[in-house]
């Protein structure tokens, strides 16, 4: 087969490749063929004919979306006849649709929006379309030069606008059927909460069984909206503003990295986030906290200036005078009773400078994010492979023939890296869930393993064993790459699938089969360790690490580990150093010769001991050795319980700084407040979960006092005889991570312009390639891990015996549910159906279809009891994705998206209701 041919389009002879359809080649060669059902990434569809050409020797006028190129093909896109057969299928479409858009006279002149409704008398105007302007079809009716007598009647569907559901208006009027909402859901997405639905002989967008999208599973992300051409669908906040500019940028809320375009209006507000077609973590994707979450940044209740304790109260101050008095209160606590918790939305100039500043200037490695309260999840995976990072590209997964997802709620916390992972099983690939929990994905598995749990560690070593016994391994990568496997297999002998059955509850037979499924690969593990006991951990990650190296399914292309990491910037606010026992780049602190290169480049000595993570500076705090504290952003883990009661800790310190953009519970609490600059009012760059390094660009102008956490840093320490922060620009903070951290030679904010790019950069002085280990270990071998099999970990609380797995769903269709709607808004009723195990149950007097009631410490949900839990001691329940989403849109909090709830295992006791009748 040729790898490319010629194609002569309207006289212009193009080369494109085999296989391309006459419309993307055409697309691809600049010239433009209108078009309506077609859109980027989706497949060829060929419903709107508008888009219909003429080819030299073939009858008819084909779709060019859905006409495949031949080498050699002759292809009119402009001909009389194609024009005219266009325009008739606009005529047909506008017979449908308000065009009064279209045939104003003011169309050329158009003066403020009231005039227009003063003398108006129709309700189909531009005024009354929330897309006016960026409407496909009205660009397409005048790219067409249409002549508006119509002869075709105008129908007014008259169809009332559906505006109860979370975050989206629908309003049907305006469809023109062509599908791509539809095609989005089901093709991209995997949800099919659309559908084709037949409405009085009109065929029109809907769901399936008629009910609301809550009821039908939509996840909210917008995909939908990006997608529609015409003002059908569309966001419900500033549904009617108009952008006045458009800004690329990256989505703060997780470490997928999502690029965004960001619309804003002549007010400087936020209006709309758009996914960047482009963009090469998302593709066009986005999740509901990256398409519905950025109204943050416009909150009112926004910091305008900073703020200082006076007589016990915080009062508005200048700059000047808040730096001042953190530089000279700070002096008092150099040292270890400093410590620093830097945010994982900081970008990495912001994060660099502040590690810098507590080690160069405070003394002290006692720096951390607040988003670390597992940091094993990479830790271990650094010190068993060299990096504390993922290993592949999340797209590369579309391609992979199985793909591991352990303990980890992917669509909520890291929502698009599950959309590669469904495209995948689409062409057939294989998922294997392993998690006691019931997560959007299970629904996608070829197994669900619900090990007891704690006992996801002997089930991963089971399917070891299996490998070795049928000989399933990936041998090349083990005799190049790795060592001491006699060490791992000598401890496989405890995994026998038999005994692993009695301690996981999974069958024998599963174990095999998820051996086989995973071990020829290309297969993938994302991996979180949400329900995971501390103790348990490192041994849990170093199981997974050793099954992608014995499989070999590590170091090539669509294979490869990825740690679910929390937090925008995770991983880039740790490469930059934001860690108590790493300087940037991971180099260890009490390593003589790293920390020698930074004291060189720094100027000053740097301390050699390690410092305090998260949850020990919160130790710290509560026993006296930590006495001043600097806090950036607000994070879950203040206020989740994670940490126990972070806010009464604080308020036993000496000296409090806090840096937010709200004026939080925690800032409540702070001697100093500065205003921080949000993700959309700064520069800077973001690493995601693949390594990729991309480009924030500020989106607003600075409309308070607001600054960027770097430079905050910056001015602190200059103010305390810090040496080297005399930072300009956050570009020069680039160019000096760049110089000093191997795996960031060769990075620039220029250079990542045109999109982003994957650490260690091909052509820098380090060596390697985007895919980590595909040069094999920087001159090591990896290692295998020997594994201990270890029993359930025992749950031992007489008030609350059980435990609760709580999972959530997108929907549950055979179950009833209700849509109330509550002050304006629709919230899904239903049963919930509480899962116990039928020896639990006997035990507490509990029958199939009883009405019971679980109690934990803080809370407590009714419903109906189920006898099929798998375990003895392990109750489960699911709580529905769209009440979640209805909760968050009307959470006072100014940036709920930043608390989306996670699901964590609880200690629990079931009781019967006496009342059976009591309504849950
Ligand atoms: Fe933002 Fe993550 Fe959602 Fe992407 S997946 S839109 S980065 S929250």
């Amino acid at each position: 087969m040729l790898d490319q041919i010629t194609v002569t389009i309207d006289g212009v002879e193009i080369k494109t490749e085999p296989g391309k359809m006459i419309l993307q080649a055409a697309m691809d060669a600049g010239i433009y063929i209108p078009y309506l059902c077609y859109y980027p990434g989706m497949k060829p569809y060929g419903a709107c004919r508008m888009c219909v050409v003429e080819v030299e020797n073939q009858r008819g006028t084909p779709a060019s979306c859905t006409t495949p190129v031949a080498d050699g093909m002759v292809v009119y896109t402009n001909t009389p006849q194609l024009v005219s057969l266009r325009r008739e299928i606009m005529e047909l479409l506008l017979s449908q649709h308000p065009h009064g858009c279209l045939t104003c006279h003011r169309i050329e002149l158009c003066g403020p929006q009231d005039i227009c409704l003063r003398h108006v008398s129709v309700n189909d105007r531009c005024v009354t379309c929330p897309k006016n302007e960026r409407c496909e079809l009205k660009d397409t009716a005048r790219y067409l030069e249409m002549d508006m007598t119509t002869p075709l009647t105008y129908n007014y569907r008259s169809i009332p606008i559906e505006n109860k559901d979370p975050f989206w208006d629908r309003d049907l009027n305006l469809c023109i059927v062509c599908g791509r909402c539809v095609r989005v859901c089901e093709e991209i997405r995997g949800d099919n909460a659309l559908t084709f639905v037949e409405r009085s002989g009109t065929s029109l967008i809907g769901t399936s069984r008629g009910t609301s999208v809550l009821q039908s599973g939509c996840e909210f992300c917008g995909a939908c909206i990006d997608t529609c051409p015409t003002g059908a669908l569309v966001e419900q906040d500033y549904k009617w503003e108009k952008a006045a500019e458009t800004v690329d940028t990256i989505c703060p809320h997780c470490p997928v990295g999502c690029q965004v375009k960001l619309e804003v209006n002549k007010r400087d507000k936020i209006i709309r986030s758009i996914g960047h077609l482009h963009g090469p973590a998302n593709q066009g994707q986005l999740c509901f906290k990256g398409k519905f979450g950025m109204n943050f940044v416009n909150h009112k209740r926004r910091l305008r200036r900073p703020l200082i304790r006076r007589n016990g109260f915080l009062e508005e101050a200048s700059w000047e005078e808040a730096l001042d008095l953190i530089a000279q209160r700070l002096q008092a606590y150099k040292g270890d009773r400093f410590a620093l918790i830097a945010s994982p939305r900081g970008t990495n100039e912001d994060n660099y400078v502040a590690q810098k500043f507590s080690r160069a200037v405070m003394g002290t490695n006692n720096v951390d994010l607040s988003s670390n309260l597992r940091p094993e999840l990479v830790v271990t995976l650094g010190e068993e492979l060299g990096y504390q990072a993922g290993t592949n590209a999340i797209w590369e997964m579309e391609d992979s023939c199985c793909v591991m997802v352990v303990l980890s709620n992917v669509t909520e916390e890291h929502n698009v890296a599950a959309v590669p992972i469904k495209k995948a099983i689409k062409k057939g690939a294989k998922l294997i869930v392993i998690d006691p929990r019931e997560t959007e994905l299970t629904r996608f598995a070829h197994l669900w393993l619900r090990a007891q749990p704690g006992t996801e560690t002997a089930l991963i070593g089971a399917i070891l064993r299996v490998i070795v016994d049928e000989t399933l391994e990936g041998k090349e990568m083990v005799a190049q790459h790795a060592q001491n496997l006699d060490a791992l297999k000598h401890t496989l002998w405890r995994f026998d699938p038999v005994k692993v059955e009695e301690v996981t509850g999974i069958s024998q037979d599963r174990i095999k089969e998820a051996a086989r499924l995973f071990a020829p690969g290309p297969s993938a593990i994302l991996y979180a360790l949400d329900t995971v006991a501390p103790d348990r951990r490192q041994e849990y990650v170093r199981a997974l690490v050793n099954l992608a190296l014995l499989t070999g399914n590590l170091g090539r292309p669509s294979t490869g580990l990825f740690p679910l990491i929390p937090g925008a910037n995770g991983q880039g606010a740790r490469d930059v150093g934001c860690s108590p026992h790493t300087l940037p780049g991971y180099e260890r602190v009490n390593d003589d010769r790293a920390r020698t290169r930074f004291q060189e480049a720094w100027g000053v000595p740097l301390p050699s001991t390690p410092g305090l993570g998260l949850k020990e500076v919160v130790d710290g705090i509560r026993d006296g050795r930590i006495q001043a504290l600097q806090i950036v952003g607000d994070s879950p883990n203040f206020t989740n319980g994670e940490l126990g009661d972070v806010l009464q800790g604080l308020r036993d310190l000496k000296f409090l700084v806090v840096q937010d953009a709200f004026r939080t519970g925690l800032a409540e609490l702070a001697d100093v407040v500065l205003p921080s600059a949000t993700f959309a009012e700064k520069g800077g760059t973001y690493t995601n979960m693949e390594r990729r390094v991309q480009l924030l660009r500020p989106a607003l102008k600075p409309t308070r006092e607001e600054k960027p956490d770097w430079w905050i840093f910056a001015q602190i320490a200059q103010r305390m005889g810090g040496r080297g922060f005399d930072y300009a620009t956050c570009s020069q903070i680039m160019e000096e991570i760049a110089t000093l951290v191997p795996i960031y030679a060769g990075i620039c904010h220029h250079r990542l312009e045109s999109g982003g790019l994957q650490w260690p950069v091909p052509g820098a002085d380090h060596p390697g390639t985007p895919i980590l280990y595909s040069q094999g270990f920087n001159g090591r071998k990896a290692s295998f891990s020997p594994m201990t099999l270890e029993d359930a970990p025992k749950h031992i609380d007489p008030d609350y015996p059980l435990l609760l797995a709580t999972g959530r769903l997108l929907h549950q269709p055979e179950r009833d549910m209700e849509v109330i709607s509550g002050d304006g808004l629709n919230m899904v009723k239903r049963d919930e159906v509480i899962e116990i195990h039928p020896e639990d149950a006997r035990s507490l007097g509990i029958d199939e279809g009883d009405r019971v009631e679980v109690v934990s410490s803080k809370d407590s949900i009714n419903g109906v009891a189920r006898l099929s839990s798998p375990h003895k001691g392990l109750v489960s329940t699911t709580l529905l994705f769209g009440d979640m989403a209805a909760r968050l849109e009307v959470n006072p909090d100014p940036d709920p998206m930043l608390k989306v709830p996670g699901l964590p295992m609880v200690p629990v006791r079931v009781e019967r209701v006496s009342n059976p009748w009591q309504p849950s």
